[in-house]
């Protein structure tokens, strides 16, 4: 039976000693704060922005909360972000996505300044990721990355098969792997044969809203599988992408849904918000 990866107790652990640094730079007259800003009324970010805020107010990080009908105007938005970038109070942006149609969500990440882009949305961070330089990383990604360290799971000279390409976890997930020294594999909608690829795989990334679409039958003996996936089911319950019950007989570790990868995003973004607020005030970044 596979190793369960307990993301949500490595989560308190990361909350419990940001909680620490939150603190000291408190001490030191720096007040960590992070800006929010929801366009529209879409349920689901009502719920993770809900999540943010209790999870910031837990270590002590500020919390603000810009809150839009979906009539704004791009122009509108640009203005808000832009007026942010300039706030010396506010040492983190997040733009809760979806937005409108009439928005255009990546010219709204790029106005983002990148010191402030704890999300890792902006180009330069994504570039800088990419060529090896310190960055902003996606949550998603930084997270998944931090629960192998945790596991001390061997990712060098690894196959890694990452399901799911969108910009926000399949693409940075490439390019983290890759920083580990992981040989990367990426499938998508348009991928043939993933049943053939996935049998190659040493470690499993899966990210494409698929209800339990990994099967057991589907991934080699003792693969280390994690799940993305955030499925709502027509009863209620959340499922990830990953047949976690038969799957779990083969791997030898594996994430669940919920408790994995989901409450690690979030201790990214405060981590990510500590380290913005460190750089700003050139305090040695520890994470
Ligand atoms: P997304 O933007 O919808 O992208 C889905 C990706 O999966 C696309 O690249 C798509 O391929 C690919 N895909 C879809 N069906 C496929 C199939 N049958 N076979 C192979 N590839 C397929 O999704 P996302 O934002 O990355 O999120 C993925 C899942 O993770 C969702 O369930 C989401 O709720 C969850 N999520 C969880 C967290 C967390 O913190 N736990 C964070 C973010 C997302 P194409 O590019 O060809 O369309």
């Amino acid at each position: 039976m596979a190793e369960i990866i307990n993301g949500k107790e490595l989560a308190k652990k990361i909350r419990r000693e940001l909680k620490k640094e939150v603190a000291e730079l408190k001490e030191n007259g720096i007040n960590p704060k992070l800006a929010v800003i929801m366009v529209g009324d879409d349920s689901g970010s009502q719920v993770y922005v809900k999540n943010k805020s209790k999870a910031c107010e837990k270590v002590g990080i500020e919390f603000e909360e810009y809150l839009y009908d979906s009539n704004l105007t791009e122009k509108e938005l640009l203005d808000i972000i832009q007026k942010l970038n300039n706030d010396n109070s506010i040492h983190g942006i997040l733009l809760q996505s979806p937005v409108p149609k009439h928005i255009d969500i990546n010219k709204a990440f790029r106005t983002i300044s990148p010191e402030k882009d704890v999300d890792g949305f902006n180009p330069i961070n994504v570039g800088n990721l990419s060529i090896g330089e310190d960055a902003f990383i996606s949550c998603t990604p930084y997270g998944i990355i931090k629960m192998l360290e945790e596991y001390d799971i061997e990712t060098e000279g690894k196959n890694a098969v990452i399901l799911g390409r969108s910009n926000i976890v399949g693409k940075p997930m490439i390019q983290c792997m890759l920083n580990k020294n992981s040989t990367v594999t990426v499938c998508h909608s348009r991928t043939n044969n993933i049943d053939k690829i996935l049998k190659n795989a040493d470690i499993v990334i899966a990210a494409i809203g698929k209800p339990r679409f990994v099967k057991k039958e589907m991934i080699k003996d003792g693969a280390v599988v994690i799940d993305v996936g955030i499925n709502r089911l027509e009863d209620g319950t959340i499922c990830g992408d990953v047949d976690f019950e038969k799957v779990s007989e083969k791997a030898s570790y594996i994430t669940p849904v919920p408790g994995g990868v989901g409450p690690m995003t979030i201790a990214m973004l405060l981590s990510n918000l500590v380290k913005a607020a460190k750089i700003k005030n050139q305090v040695k970044a520890v994470h």
